[in-house]
């Protein structure tokens, strides 16, 4: 088995003409939203993972409130822009809900930050943020069509949504012209709900992204930030999975990425690391055999929780029983 990654293969994302690594770099930690990252460290992980062909990266205002982004335009300075497709959000500017603005003039005023702290001329994507936390109506009367001007003119190449729960992407997507959709945590160990949605985004022409297959920490041996707002009882199923790997001498973080990225209807999943070892480590993983017993164990440790999500954003946005989910798309 080598022990040297091999680059990642790519594959095109819906009907835009990019072609996006199996495996993408969130950059999320680089705005030090798991721990306290130096812009070296950071560095090094963006380096790695652009040798690799990691190419696409995945940011946000939010993410360190603009410090995700800052960094990120000082370490691209010197890249040649051909060697990567970048992709930024519009719309959520902080914790709550009273920081989130999906306005015409704050999306348009955004997109230009963005591209100001990202000192480049163009976004590959741009994404509405967290759409849960948006009067929908408003994403569609202003947000989407802010974006699709600046698609028009040049400072977008194509434009999107993101957030948890799948039936807003699914109702925005079909209400209004997008390229992408941005699902997190729908398509890893804990929860594979994206899966249903898949044929309709297919039909729709529209360029699925998967994020977060470690679910934001719960599936490492580190566990997740206090921050996040999974329930206690995902949570300890999480920890009961890693503890079972750990007595195994297994890692959870290798079958979880392996699993996350299994999908061939899914060309692309956003993983955050700033530390390069690990990095190489999740390239690495793609390509060694998936270990089908101990999946098979984990998937039933996590069963009782399989398919959890959890409520956040605005009270009327949110599809909390995944049973509801399977309602709609019946
Ligand atoms: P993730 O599943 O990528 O988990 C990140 C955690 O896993 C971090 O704590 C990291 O240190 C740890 N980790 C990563 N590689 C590891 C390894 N090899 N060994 C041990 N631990 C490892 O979840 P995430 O950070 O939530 O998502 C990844 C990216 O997806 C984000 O940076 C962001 O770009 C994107 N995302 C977007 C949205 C959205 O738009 N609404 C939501 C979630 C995530």
């Amino acid at each position: 088995m080598s022990r040297e990654p091999q680059p990642v293969g790519h594959a095109r994302l819906g009907a835009t003409d990019l072609e996006v690594p199996q495996l993408a770099f969130g950059a999320s930690p680089l705005g030090k939203t798991f721990r306290d990252v130096s812009l070296a460290e950071g560095g090094m992980a963006l380096s790695a993972a652009l040798d690799l062909g990691v190419n696409l990266i995945d940011v946000a205002p939010f993410y360190g409130l603009g410090l995700a982004e800052r960094r990120l335009g000082e370490l691209l300075r010197d890249v040649p822009r051909e060697r990567f497709l970048l992709s930024t959000k519009v719309g959520r500017y902080g914790p709550e809900i009273a920081d989130c603005d999906y306005s015409a003039a704050r999306t348009r005023a955004s997109v230009e930050e963005s591209l100001r702290r990202l000192r480049v001329e163009h976004l590959d994507l741009a994404l509405v943020h967290d759409v849960e936390f948006a009067d929908l109506e408003q994403v569609l009367a202003e947000a989407l069509p802010a974006l699709a001007a600046l698609k028009a003119e040049g400072k977008a190449r194509y434009i999107g949504v993101t957030g948890l729960p799948l039936a807003l992407l699914d109702r925005l997507a079909s209400a209004h012209p997008i390229d992408v959709v941005l699902s997190y945590s729908h398509y890893a160990l804990t929860d594979d709900a994206l899966a249903a949605y898949l044929p309709r985004f297919e039909a729709g022409a529209i360029g699925v992204i998967n994020a977060s297959p470690l679910v934001a920490g719960h599936l490492t041996q580190r566990g997740a930030p206090d921050w996040h707002p999974a329930p206690a009882r995902f949570r300890d199923a999480c920890r009961e999975a890693a503890a079972l790997c750990r007595d195994r001498g297994a890692s959870l973080e290798r079958l979880a990425v392996q699993y996350a990225t299994s999908h061939d209807g899914i060309p692309t999943t956003l993983v955050g690391t700033a530390n390069a070892e690990n990095l190489r480590d999740l390239v690495r993983w793609l390509l060694e055999p998936l270990d089908e017993e101990l999946l098979e164990d984990v998937l039933a440790v996590l069963a009782p929780t399989h398919n959890l999500t959890w409520p956040q954003g605005r009270p009327e946005n949110n599809f909390v029983d995944p049973a509801v989910v399977r309602a709609e798309l019946a």
